[in-house]
């Protein structure tokens, strides 16, 4: 990655114009992102985005992402995708995708609750190699879906790898109690995605965890860049903070 300082947008999915393949996915997103100045997009999911995936929808969607790596290394980065139930095969794939490169983290998503113990051998190579956890969490009205994360999850997974860095995405949907359900989890950060504009996210997340656990994602191409920056543009912070959420916060977790 460059040294080139912009916006680190740490969660998107690939799935402008998907149809056409990783080089007409990429062009959709990088001109979309171009007019909102963000330079680094960290793609994870896929074309097939499957919820309980198998080895080879698991493999197809890591093979797409890797391929707009390829074609654009300085705009993008990527998240392995696994699917912890498959654990030997989620191990492999963090050793050819992880340490043999190019991805540089993973993405857990809905397939099994982040508090089992498959995660924990997860935790353990990530850690090795010092790979920072995207993990899906929800405080979903009426009780989340069978596999689903909460940050209650999270927070107890984290707490048994203090050496992994781990992103609540979503902050919890409910972020008024997702922030408070990690704040007592210094290994936690929250991204700013997957729930409406509304005011006081931002200002909320910097006064429980600190400008350094808060981090700018936006869930792109499911929800916009610009409405997910406007968390962060608008907010009643310092300029320092800003900057830390934008980009200096994914800068150090990546060790760019
Ligand atoms: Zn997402």
């Amino acid at each position: 990655m460059s040294e080139r300082s912009g916006i680190i947008d740490c969660h998107v999915h690939p799935t402008a114009a998907k149809g056409d393949g990783p080089a007409a996915c990429a062009a959709e997103m990088l001109r979309f992102a171009d007019r909102m100045g963000i330079e680094w997009q960290g793609l994870s999911l896929g074309p097939n985005f499957i919820a309980q995936p198998t080895e080879a929808q698991i493999e197809a969607d890591n093979d797409f992402n890797a391929e707009m790596i390829a074609l654009h290394p300085d705009r993008f980065f990527g998240y392995a995708n696994l699917n912890p139930n498959l654990l030997f095969h989620s191990l492999r794939e963090i050793d050819e995708r992880i340490a043999n490169g190019p991805f540089v983290g993973i993405k857990l998503w809905v397939a099994l609750c982040c508090d089992h113990a498959n995660v924990d051998a997860i935790c353990e190579r990530a850690a090795e190699l010092r790979a920072p956890i995207l993990q899906h969490t929800f405080f979903r009205t009426g009780g989340n879906l069978a596999g689903e994360s909460s940050p209650d999850d999270i927070a107890a997974l984290a707490a048994r790898h203090p050496q992994v860095t781990f992103i609540a995405a979503h902050a919890g949907l409910n972020w008024e109690r997702g922030i408070r359900a990690v704040a007592d989890q210094p290994n936690v950060s929250v991204d700013t995605c997957g729930f409406d504009p509304e005011a006081g996210f931002t200002e909320m997340a910097v006064a429980w965890l600190g400008a350094e656990r808060v981090v700018y994602g936006s869930d792109a191409a499911g929800r916009s860049f610009a409405s997910q920056l406007a968390k962060v543009l608008g907010a009643d912070i310092t300029e320092a903070e800003r900057e830390l959420i934008l980009s200096g916060n994914m800068r150090r977790v990546l060790g760019l």
